[in-house]
C-alpha cells in the first residue's frame, strides 16, 4: 500500500518513497516494484520501451558517460571505451581474473595483482564498485522519472555463490549510486519468491534454479523451510550463456558466406552488425521456424533445427553442471520438487526442452525469465517496506541471542531485531590439545558477560576425535523460525560429529522484562566494555601462558639457563595479573613475556628452516 502523507511546512500531498527492488545482472540490469493498487510486482519500463538496461557503460571523448542501449552500440566499434560484464570484476583481483583477461575488451590493470581490479580508461581509472554504480545510477534516475517521486532505498540481487568481498562491493556500488540498500539477496531466492515459493507458512520445499543469462550459466538447489532459504549447492559456468549462442550463429553465417576471420577483425563495424543480426535471429528462432534477413546486402538465414544444432552442446554444458549440482547437495533428480527458469536464453524452446527431460517435471516459466529475479526483489523489498503483513519475514527478535565464549563473554550470532525466520552460523575452535568436548551454552540478551544476560540452553557436543588446540572446525548454527523457535546446532566439521537443541527463547518473558533487559544494557554499557577489554586481555594472556609452557616442555635444552629464569618470572607475574591486574598491567606483562621468549623462538625456527633446506636445491 503506498501512504500518501501531507507536507505540514508546504500543505502539498506527498507519496511515501518505495522501495525498489533490483537485478544488477551481467548482461542487462532492471527495477521492479510492488504495485500499490493491484499489489502485484510490476517491472518499470519507460513507455512503450522495454524493462531491459543493458549493464554496459560508455565513456565518450569529451568526457560524456552513456549507460544501456545507447552505450551497447559502441561494443564493437569502441571496444576500450566500452564496458561490459562489470558484475564479473565484482570483488576480484586481478589474479581472480588473469585467466579470463582475453575476454574483456576494455583495459584492466595488471600491477597489482593482490588487490582489487580497476579498469583504465584514457587516463583514469575506476573501480567496478564505480562502474556498476553507474548503472544503479542510470536505474534509479529511471525508477525516479517513471514513478515520479524520490527512490533511495532497494533490495539488490547477486547470484548465490558471490562471497562476502562481491556482496560487499554490490552494496558499495548501490551507495555510491545514492541508494541505500537495505538488503542484499540472492538471486535464486527472489526467483522463488517471484513465483510465491516460501511464502507460507510451514512449507517445505525442494527447489532448482536455472538461470542461463547473457555471459554466465547457474544452477543453485535451495531447501526452503518456512520462509528461510537455504543454499543446498551451487554450480555454473560463468563463462556460459546466450552469448556463445550468438557467436556460434556468427561462425556458421561466417562458413557460409566465406567470410574469412581477418576481414571481420579489419571491418569492425561489419562484426558488430552480424552479432547483433544473429542475436535477432536467436530472439526469431525461440517463436520462428525460420529467419532470414541481410547483412550488407549479404542474405543470412538460419532454421529452427539449424540453430538447435548450434546450441545443444552449450545445453549439454549446463546438464553437466545440473547433475554435479545434485550431487553436491546429496539429491537426485526425484528430489526436485520444483524447477524455476531464469535468463533470457531460457527463452530458447531447446533449453526447455532438455531441462523438462532432465528434472522430468513441467517447469516454472510463466513469467517473463529476464524479469523474475527483479519481480522477486520487490517481493523482498515490499515485506521490508512493511506492506506484506501477512508475511513471516516482518517477526523480529527482541533481543540478542548467542553462546557463551572464553572469558565468559557473550558471542552474539543474531543480533536484536532480526527479521525472522533467519539462520547464522559461526565457526569456533578447541583451546585444549585432544579435547574432545565442547559445552555450547545459549543466552539472550546485549549485555557483554553472559552472566549478565538470561540462559536458555545449555547442551554438549561430544566425541570430537582427538586433534590439536584450534584444527577442530565446529560450526554452531542458529535458526530461527517463523514461530519464534530457536534451533542451535553444533557439528564439528572435520568429524561429522554433531548435535542440537529447541529452545524457546521468548518463553517466560514480558514486554517489561525485554524493555528492562534493553535498559540494563544502555545503562551498563561503558562499564561492559572496560570488563570485555579486561576479560579479553585476561583470555589472551591464559593462551600464552598455556603455548609458552608447552614450548618449555618440548624445548627446554634450547634455552639458556638465564632465559628459563625470566620466562618462568614472567609467566609468574602474568599469572598473577590475570587474578587482579588491570587490563593495561596484563597487556604489558604479556608484551613482556613476548620480548623474553622472542629470541630463542627466532634461533629455534632458524634452525628449523636450515635443517628443513639440508640436501634440498635451493631455486635462486
Ligand atoms: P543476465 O542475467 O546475464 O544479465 P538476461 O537474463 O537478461 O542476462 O539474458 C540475456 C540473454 O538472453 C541474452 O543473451 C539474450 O540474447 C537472451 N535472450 C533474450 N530474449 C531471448 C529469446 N526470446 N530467445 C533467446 N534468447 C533470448
Ligand atoms: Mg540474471
Amino acid at each position: 500500500m503506498s501512504k500518501i502523507g501531507i507536507n505540514i511546512a508546504t500543505g502539498s500531498l506527498q507519496q511515501e518513497e518505495m522501495i525498489v527492488g533490483i537485478d544488477l545482472g551481467t548482461t542487462n540490469s532492471l527495477v521492479a516494484i510492488v504495485h500499490p493498487d493491484t499489489q502485484k510486482p510490476v517491472v518499470l519500463k519507460e513507455y512503450n520501451g522495454t524493462a531491459l538496461v543493458p549493464s554496459v557503460v560508455h565513456f565518450g571523448d569529451a568526457g560524456s558517460v552513456s549507460v544501456g542501449d545507447e552505450a551497447k552500440k559502441f561494443l564493437i566499434t569502441e571496444p576500450q571505451n566500452t564496458i561490459f560484464s562489470v558484475k564479473r570484476l565484482m570483488g576480484k583481483s586481478y589474479n581472480d581474473v588473469k585467466d579470463h583477461s582475453s575476454f574483456f575488451t576494455y583495459k584492466i590493470l595488471d600491477d597489482d595483482t593482490e588487490r582489487l581490479v580497476k579498469v583504465q580508461l584514457g587516463d583514469r581509472f575506476y573501480s567496478p564498485i564505480e562502474l556498476s554504480s553507474l548503472v544503479l545510477k542510470e536505474l534509479k534516475s529511471r525508477a525516479e522519472h517513471i514513478l515520479k517521486t524520490a527512490v533511495n532505498r532497494a533490495v539488490i540481487t547477486v547470484p548465490a555463490y558471490f562471497n562476502d568481498a562481491q556482496r560487499q562491493a554490490t552494496r558499495d556500488a548501490g551507495k555510491l549510486a545514492g541508494l541505500d540498500v537495505l538488503r542484499i539477496i540472492n538471486e535464486p531466492t527472489a526467483a522463488s519468491l517471484a513465483y510465491g515459493l516460501g511464502m507460507k507458512k510451514d512449507e517445505v520445499r525442494t527447489v532448482a534454479v536455472y538461470d542461463l543469462g547473457g555471459g554466465t550459466f547457474d544452477i543453485s538447489i535451495l531447501k526452503i523451510t518456512s520462509g528461510i532459504f537455504e543454499v543446498l549447492s551451487t554450480n555454473g559456468n560463468t563463462y556460459l550463456g546466450g552469448d556463445d549462442f550468438d557467436s556460434a550463429i556468427v561462425k556458421y553465417w561466417q562458413n557460409e558466406l566465406s567470410l574469412p576471420d581477418e576481414e571481420l577483425r579489419n571491418d569492425k563495424s561489419l562484426a558488430q552488425s552480424l552479432r547483433l543480426k544473429a542475436e535477432e535471429a536467436k530472439i526469431c528462432l525461440s517463436s520462428h521456424s525460420n529467419f532470414e534477413s541481410s547483412v550488407r546486402e549479404r542474405t543470412v538465414s538460419l532454421t529452427k533445427e539449424e540453430f538447435e544444432n548450434l546450441a545443444r552442446p552449450f545445453v549439454n554444458q549446463t546438464i553437466y553442471c545440473c547433475k554435479s549440482a545434485l550431487q553436491d547437495a546429496g539429491l537426485t533428480v526425484k528430489d526436485i520438487e520444483e524447477v524455476i527458469m531464469v535468463g533470457g536464453s531460457t527463452r530458447v524452446p531447446l533449453v526447455k526442452k532438455m531441462i523438462s527431460d532432465l528434472f522430468q517435471k513441467p517447469l516454472h516459466d510463466s513469467m517473463n525469465p529476464d524479469e523474475v529475479v527483479a519481480l522477486g526483489a520487490a517481493v523482498q523489498a515490499d515485506i521490508l517496506a512493511g506492506n506484506n503483513k501477512d508475511f513471516l519475514l516482518l517477526d523480529i527478535t527482541p533481543l540478542s541471542l548467542g553462546i557463551e565464549t572464553m572469558g565468559g563473554l557473550m558471542d552474539v550470532l543474531i543480533p536484536r531485531n532480526s527479521k525472522i525466520p533467519t539462520k547464522v552460523g559461526r565457526q569456533y575452535t578447541t583451546q585444549k590439545d585432544g579435547q574432545s568436548g565442547m559445552r555450547i551454552s545459549v543466552f539472550q540478551g546485549e549485555r557483554d558477560l553472559v552472566k549478565d544476560n538470561r540462559k536458555l540452553a545449555e547442551f554438549s557436543l561430544n566425541g570430537i576425535p582427538a586433534m590439536p588446540a584450534g584444527l577442530p572446525k565446529v560450526e554452531v548454527s542458529f535458526l530461527v523460525n517463523a514461530d519464534g523457535i530457536l534451533v542451535v546446532k553444533a557439528k564439528e566439521l572435520r568429524s561429522g560429529v554433531e548435535q542440537s537443541i529447541e529452545v524457546k527463547p521468548q518463553y517466560g518473558l514480558t514486554d517489561e522484562e525485554v524493555e528492562k533487559m534493553l535498559m540494563d544494557s544502555i545503562v551498563h554499557a561503558k562499564d561492559d566494555m572496560k570488563t570485555r577489554a579486561l576479560v579479553e586481555a585476561q583470555t589472551e594472556a591464559g593462551q600464552i601462558i598455556r603455548t609458552t609452557n608447552n614450548f618449555l616442555v618440548k624445548n627446554r635444552e634450547f634455552l639458556s639457563p638465564q632465559e628459563l629464569v625470566n620466562t618462568n618470572n614472567a609467566i609468574a607475574n602474568l599469572q598473577k595479573l590475570i587474578q587482579s591486574g588491570t587490563k593495561d598491567q596484563i597487556q604489558t606483562a604479556i608484551e613482556s613475556l613476548n620480548e623474553i621468549s622472542k629470541p630463542y623462538a627466532e634461533r629455534l625456527m632458524d634452525e628449523a628452516i636450515g635443517k628443513a633446506m639440508k640436501g634440498k636445491n635451493v631455486l635462486e
